[in-house]
């Protein structure tokens, strides 16, 4: 059990580490990627807390990486007395174009010999590859490579995050659902949302992708290509839900998840939710603004609406026109109401709801995270 600070192009993070290294399974959990989605941080804190105990009494099995806040960038961003989280002050989102090494990794396996392309090879070459990354490019691109050295060769990663006002939801793969069922059931999760490629190389996408081109190359040869790491995004609700109470219960939720991956002893102590809405984000409908004005949510998060209801009233206080003062927002499919945008003065063609609708409503859509 140690904490470390890391220095990061002069920043630090801390790094709670528990168990054995190279002990499996290996569980790499961040918080707060975006800065200030700290629910997430604190999640996490507690989490650090239970595995200290999980640890002084030698029930740890793997090997656990805790990072409560990784992005101290970010955390410095304080303009004008606000703080600004989700894009570093270069205009770039901290949570997209994270290196892509997979090619990278292939290209060294192929100058060794045939029987030494092996899984064991490919961590070694991975953590080279990303820690030469940390030394160069600008602070968010060390950060970035950092972040993915810490988790490389991961079996699970849980990247927390929190969105602006919103019920719990987990955005994961196809492939990776199965593992993260029970993180789900341990949150009584809401919504899940599956996506094999959400957006532009996201933490927690990069990981999988990297294996899925390594083991194509294994296949070519004698190793078995059995090994993937399962990675997910867990919106911790909205970026003002930090108490206590919630902190403790995400917490425990946290450790019982990792009981249930045998990376600690023990039993599980909270219960199993209800079966989520388990959706595509082609079938999430995002809701967006028609003018600038004042947002008047109607409906709370969670709750279920149908095609054409009225989820928000505008008002556009710069209107003249009186019957054109007030505008409805109206949505296009059903479902659950599972984001809002936490402020209420908003500009033309920004997201007000994000709704969540049954794999059948995707109309056909291709969808995208926002940036
Ligand atoms: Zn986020």
């Amino acid at each position: 059990m140690t904490a470390e600070w890391m220095n990061i192009a002069g920043d630090g993070i801390v790094v709670h580490r528990f168990g054995l290294p190279g002990a499996r399974p290996k569980i790499y959990l961040q918080g707060a990627l975006h800065a200030d989605e700290v629910s997430a941080t604190m999640a996490l804190a507690e989490l650090v807390g239970l595995l200290e105990k999980a640890d002084a009494a030698g029930e740890v099995r793997g090997e656990i990486v805790v990072v409560p806040h990784c992005n101290p960038l970010g955390a410095k961003q304080f303009v004008l007395g606000r703080h600004l989280g989700r894009f570093s002050l270069d205009g770039r989102n901290f949570n997209r174009a994270f290196p892509q090494v997979g090619e990278r990794v292939v290209e060294e396996l192929k100058l060794l010999g045939p029987d030494r392309q092996t899984t064991n090879e490919v961590l070694y070459i991975g953590a080279k590859i990303l820690g030469s990354l940390t030394r160069v490019g600008a602070p968010i691109e060390r950060l970035q490579a950092a972040l993915m050295e810490l988790a490389w060769g991961s079996d699970v990663i849980v990247d927390v995050h929190a969105d602006m006002e919103a019920t719990l939801h987990l955005y994961t793969s196809e492939k990776a659902w199965p593992v993260f069922q029970h993180l789900a059931q341990r949150f009584d999760v809401p919504v899940v949302i599956l996506a094999d490629k959400s957006a532009d190389s996201p933490f927690d996408e990069v990981h999988g992708e990297a294996w899925d081109l390594i083991n194509a190359h294994l296949a070519e040869g004698t190793e078995q290509p059995g090994f993937r790491t399962a990675g997910c995004t867990l919106e911790l609700r909205g970026l003002s839900d930090v108490n206590p109470e919630l902190a403790a219960s995400d917490g425990q939720a946290l450790r019982d998840f990792l009981v249930q991956l045998g990376a600690v002893a023990g039993t599980r102590e909270t219960a199993v939710g209800a079966a989520p809405l388990v959706t595509k984000l082609d079938a999430v409908e995002v809701v967006r603004s028609p003018t600038i004005g004042v947002v008047i949510h109607l409906k709370p998060l969670g709750a279920k609406v149908g095609a054409g209801d009225v989820v928000a009233r505008l008002y556009d206080p710069f209107e003249p026109d009186p019957h054109a003062r007030w505008q409805e927002v109206v949505t296009e499919t059903g479902g659950i109401v599972f984001a809002r945008w936490h402020q209420r003065m908003i500009q033309a063609g920004m997201a007000v709801v994000k709704i969540a609708g049954s794999v059948e409503s995707s109309l056909g859509r291709r969808a995208r995270l926002l940036d």
